[in-house]
């Protein structure tokens, strides 16, 4: 409910904090810089705003807003990363300081505002018109800021009108993607499979940026795990296990038959590679715990590659005296992955993750390295 006496906006379903603060401050006979400075005490930039509670708080007083609608558009620092829509998400998740923008929909506005949502690098379009969104000025190039500007719609470098830019527009699957994805977000999507929903709200995150890199290694389109892939990651996680068994099937059946003996070595280990750059030690392991499951099923683990490295690394490791007994939940929380796989096959069967010992093939490390040569499958330079 507003109060007339006092000179205010009505915000809009969805509106950044940003944006109000923009279209507030010259109701105030301010500039936006004196409006975050004088009227709601921050000493610093508008997107220190939306991160500051007593910001929002005397904002909503100085408006005549419910402070409880306007707490919701709190966007929090925590120490892993950020709080949004009372999600915990890696801090590269929010983009609080480039403005991005969908022309045709300010320009169809009745009144132009910024969408929380566009603060999301992973939704890359508008997401009631599929507009893709523009973070740089079409005239000047420059990156669409905060600063200097008193719009949500002009060139802060030129002052050109956003505007008037010709929109274009995603696919329908993309559309959906970004939907889904922003369910994902808001809390309003159905829950992950168990064993990816039980981890904590950081480490599912880092599991569809992983999963997106790790279906397209056969591609080879993402170098590396990537926030701006989280939403067609988030697909993957849905399909979690089978997204990850798909990739390793491929990885298998190309194996015995393409290359040698040290090429599958090579690829075992670049497997592990892959599954170090997951982005915490609780997703990795059941990374680890899957991956070893199929492996010991597989063809491939019997006499060659698989189970050469194990044996291989388990010889170098007695030969240095390492002791024997099971290792703890908190040894392989520290370990990399290669080295819990190594572990975990050489101690079993009363390691935490027991495969049955195979049949003896030394091979010492030197020699897997020598042989190793060939396609390069599951990581790049
Ligand atoms: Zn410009």
């Amino acid at each position: 409910m507003l109060d007339s006496t006092r000179p205010s906006i009505r915000p809009e379903v969805g509106e950044s904090i940003h944006s109000m603060v923009l279209r507030l401050a010259p109701l105030f006979m301010m500039s936006t810089n004196d409006f975050v400075q004088y009227a709601l005490h921050i000493a610093g930039t508008i997107h220190l705003v939306v991160t500051r509670i007593e910001a929002l708080w005397r904002m909503a007083e100085l408006a005549g807003w419910n402070p409880v609608e306007i707490e919701a558009r709190l966007i929090e620092r925590t120490t892993a990363g950020m709080m949004i829509y009372q999600r915990e998400v890696p801090s590269e998740w929010v983009d609080l300081r480039t403005r991005r923008v969908a022309p045709g929909v300010l320009a169809s506005d009745e009144t132009p505002y910024h969408r929380i949502s566009w603060h999301v690098p992973a939704i890359e379009c508008d997401l009631a018109s599929g507009e893709v969104l523009v973070d740089r000025c079409p005239r000047c190039e420059a990156i669409l800021g905060w600063s200097n500007v008193e719009s949500v719609f002009a060139c802060g470098a030129c002052e050109f009108d956003i505007r008037e830019h010709k929109p274009s527009y995603v696919p329908e699957d993309l559309l959906r993607q970004a939907r889904g994805f922003h369910a994902f977000l808001d809390g309003t999507a159905d829950r992950l499979p168990s064993q990816l929903q039980a981890l904590d709200n950081i480490s599912k995150a880092y599991a569809m940026e992983w999963l997106a890199y790790f279906v397209d290694l056969p591609i080879g389109r993402c170098l590396k795990p990537s926030f701006r892939n989280a939403a067609g990651g988030l697909v993957e996680a849905k399909r979690w296990p089978e997204s990850f068994d798909h990739v390793m099937d491929r990885f298998l059946a190309s194996a015995p038959h393409l290359m040698g003996i040290g090429t599958k070595a090579e690829m075992v280990s670049q497997l592990m590679s892959a599954i170090d750059r997951a982005g915490t030690p609780p997703l990795r392991q059941i990374l680890v715990n899957r991956a070893i499951s199929i492996l010991s099923k597989s063809s491939l683990s019997g006499v060659t590659a698989g189970s050469r490295i194990f044996r291989a690394q388990r010889d170098i490791r007695r030969s240095e005296g390492a002791p024997s007994q099971p290792l703890s939940v908190g040894e392989v929380m520290r370990m990399d992955s290669m080295r819990a796989i190594q572990s975990a096959t050489s101690r079993s069967p009363f390691g935490i993750v027991g495969i049955p010992h195979r049949s003896r093939a030394l091979v010492n490390e030197a020699e897997l390295r020598k042989q190793s040569a060939g396609t390069l499958y599951f990581g790049r330079p």
